[in-house]
């Protein structure tokens, strides 16, 4: 999209290597591995050390060490063969959004987002949503769809987490130095460009950062400039303030700023999606904007709403924003005055009737001023069909107007490196481009399982490698107690079966389930000849206290000798970890308290790399779990009590563990390799991979809603 340009910092490069700075700017090398090879092979251990960040990289690494680059032929030949596929790719014209959408060419959407999780070294993500939203960014770009994403820069970034030798989840905000990450400040006649939002009381301004994805730019925005309150300055320093008063004024940063940012960098956009609530705002600035030029606000609502996209992604109603309505008078009062609405008029617009009292619902406002509104899987769009039934009383509970449209995944950013080399030699490359049709899978039957199998265990010696190596760098550093040495996983073996729980330690998610009968699951783990490994990883958010002593619980557990450091709890989940958590694990496990989950995605990371789910039969699981390809825990169904219901499911997990996953694990045939173990790997990869990508998922965005808003 040719609207604004920053010019990007340079770096101090031969000739020949210039076109790498100009790389590490845009985040397409993080989803093609031999752009990342680039990087990487100008010095693995200075690749790791800085955290794969490329501008530090570049900015660190030797000339002596470049000049040798330059006579290294392979390596050249490499530069060349990325340089022309990012030219091709950045070129291109004859897109999937260029045939089948014409109309949507000249304006883009916008995707609201309170977090994108794009990449490591780039903070500002918490989970499942935001890696969501960066993955949606991703399709977007290999589609051609015009799209452009708006959020925070987060001037801390989220939490490091660190856990003490007693297994309490300390939480470390380190500032984010802009400079060595991938962003760009936008700039305007030389000068930062500013927007501002009112409060009562005052103005706060925002710069504004762009980030290149591909071909779609994502623009962050920022508080933190002078002119601003010190207070001011920190409302978007982290994700996710705790306290109320921060909260709803990073929301209106969002969707008012959000708009107005916009409308500065010159993008008119067609459509306007909100990824959950937080942005909902949006709605009421884009109506004011027409009652500033003279409409109701009846009438500006009415032409701006088939605009508006809202996906919801709670099945509870506590899990939307609410706000009381004293908050809504201190922070919001200006804008009903603009919008020519008295204040009761204002609270009318969201009020939810709640036994505490009445508040303003981010969730309500998204709903009643978006057109298209959708859910996040099948059964999640039954809960929020019946959720917000009372929205629309006089219809029918199905006939409740919020469609569903699963999850996905960006299948370039999540599968293993060596395994998508190993599609390409059995479906000959360029099979990406049509990785959502589910014949090419079919294909799969005949890939020799002696190939998918040493992929699989090359996988499985990376994760353990990585993980030691982690540990040591903790060790070394000083403050980890032997104990904790073990708890972080030296003494896994990766020739066994292998379980990854990886997650944010939300108390639905149920972490603690496995461990509900503690001295079952150490006899299950400790079978002479079939023992079983568990790697728990997951942060809670810092102001969840139920959340962190759940961690406090796995880890007492884990750091019990009996465990034999077969249990292990790695700290500081982010994207990088999941990456070697979904690819080098056998087993993926997920045990939400049904029908919490909405949708999920982690599983699918894991099931398109061969790693077999064995899940609660919610969210995308339940849609596609087919008996083959994983296995399910508990039934298709939900029990009228919650202790009813994590009773029978940890009997199923034992039940199953112990019956069916251990001993086919174990079946091996003469080469030592288990065939019926890798026919599920198959049958997992080709499920999940072309159903629940984003690939599929962007397009029923288009053809389901965006194309609709267009009409
Ligand atoms: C994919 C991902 C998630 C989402 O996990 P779910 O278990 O599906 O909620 C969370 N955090 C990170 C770092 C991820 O990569």
């Amino acid at each position: 999209m040719d609207t604004f340009r920053t010019q990007l910092p340079s770096f101090d490069l031969p000739k020949k290597l210039i076109r790498l700075g100009e790389l590490a700017y845009n985040l397409w090398w993080t989803w093609q591995p031999e752009a990342a090879r680039l990087f990487s092979q100008l010095d693995r251990d200075m690749w790791e050390r800085l955290h794969h960040n490329p501008i530090r990289m570049l900015r660190e690494i030797k000339r002596a060490r470049l000049n040798e680059v330059l006579k290294d032929k392979d390596y050249m030949d490499s530069y060349k063969r990325v340089f022309t596929d990012f030219d091709a790719y950045m070129n291109q014209q004859d897109t999937w959004a260029h045939r089948t959408q014409p109309k949507l060419a000249s304006h883009p959407i916008a995707y609201f987002s309170m977090e994108f999780g794009l990449h490591e070294t780039l903070p500002i993500y918490s989970g499942g949503l935001g890696v969501l939203a960066g993955d949606h960014l991703k399709e977007a770009s290999d589609l051609g769809l015009p799209l452009v994403g708006v959020g925070f820069m987060y001037a801390q970034g989220y939490f490091s987490q660190r856990i003490s030798e007693d297994g309490w989840q300390e939480a470390l905000n380190n500032p984010l130095k802009f400079d060595d990450l991938p962003v760009n400040l936008v700039v305007e006649n030389g000068k930062p460009l500013s927007v501002s939002v009112e409060f009562p009381d005052r103005a706060v301004a925002l710069q504004v950062w762009e980030v290149r994805v591909g071909r779609v730019p994502l623009y962050l925005l920022d508080s933190n400039v002078e002119g601003n309150s010190e207070f001011d300055r920190l409302l978007t320093a982290r994700l996710y303030w705790s306290d109320l008063d921060r909260r709803i004024m990073q929301e209106v940063l969002l969707g008012i700023g959000g708009v107005r940012m916009l409308r500065a960098v010159g993008i008119d956009p067609a459509v306007w999606h909100m990824n959950e609530g937080h942005a909902a705002f949006l709605t009421l600035e884009r109506a004011r904007e027409r009652v500033a030029k003279g409409e109701t606000f009846e009438a500006a609502i009415q032409k701006t709403r088939g605009q508006n996209i809202f996906t919801t992604h709670t099945p509870v109603p506590a899990g939307n924003d609410e706000f009381p309505l004293w908050l809504i008078d201190k922070y919001l009062a200006a804008i009903w005055h603009q919008l020519g609405l008295t204040q009761e008029q204002f609270y009318d617009l969201a009020r939810h009737d709640q036994p505490h009292g009445q508040t303003f619902s981010m969730g309500i406002l998204a709903l009643r001023f978006s057109e298209g509104r959708n859910a996040v899987s099948e059964l999640h769009g039954r809960v929020s069909r019946e959720m917000w039934h009372f929205l629309w009383k006089d219809r029918r509970v199905d006939d409740v107007p919020i469609t569903y449209i699963t999850n996905g995944v960006h299948t370039a950013n999540w599968m293993a490196r060596r395994l998508r080399l190993l599609l390409d030699l059995h479906f000959g490359a360029g099979w990406m481009e049509r990785l959502d049709d589910p014949e090419l899978w079919d294909k799969l039957d005949t890939l020799p399982p002696q190939a998918l199998w040493e992929v699989h265990q090359h996988l499985k010696r990376k994760l353990n490698f990585y993980l030691r190596e982690r540990v040591r760098d903790r060790w070394i550093v000083g403050g980890f107690h032997p104990v904790q040495v073990v708890s972080a996983g030296v003494l896994l073996n990766p020739y066994m079966l292998t379980i990854g729980f990886a997650r944010r330690f939300a108390t639905y998610k149920r972490a603690s389930l496995i461990l509900s009968d503690v001295e079952r699951l150490l006899h299950i783990i400790n079978r002479p000849n079939m023992p079983v490994q568990i790697v728990f990883a997951g942060k809670a958010h810092p102001a969840d206290e139920p959340g962190k002593q759940l961690i406090q619980k796995i880890y007492r557990t884990v750091k019990r000798a009996e465990t034999g450091g077969r249990l292990v709890f790695v700290e500081d989940y982010d994207m990088n970890l999941a990456r070697y958590l979904v690819q080098g694990v056998d087993v993926w496990l997920n045990t939400p308290r049904r029908p919490m989950e909405a949708s999920g995605t982690s599983g699918m990371k894991a099931g398109l790399n061969g790693v077999l789910n064995f899940s609660v039969l919610d969210g995308w699981w339940r849609e596609a779990y087919n008996g083959k390809n994983g296995w399910s825990i508990g039934e298709d169904k939900q029990m009228d009590s919650q202790d009813t219901q994590d009773a029978m499911d940890a009997q199923d997990l034992y039940s199953k563990l112990e019956n069916e996953i251990i001993p086919l694990y174990y079946d091996r045939d003469i080469n030592n390799i288990p065939l019926g173990w890798v026919e599920r790997m198959k049958e997992s990869i080709k499920t999940v991979t072309p159903q629940f990508s984003t690939r599929r998922m962007v397009k029923e965005y288009v053809e389901k809603l965006y194309s609709k808003a267009l009409e």
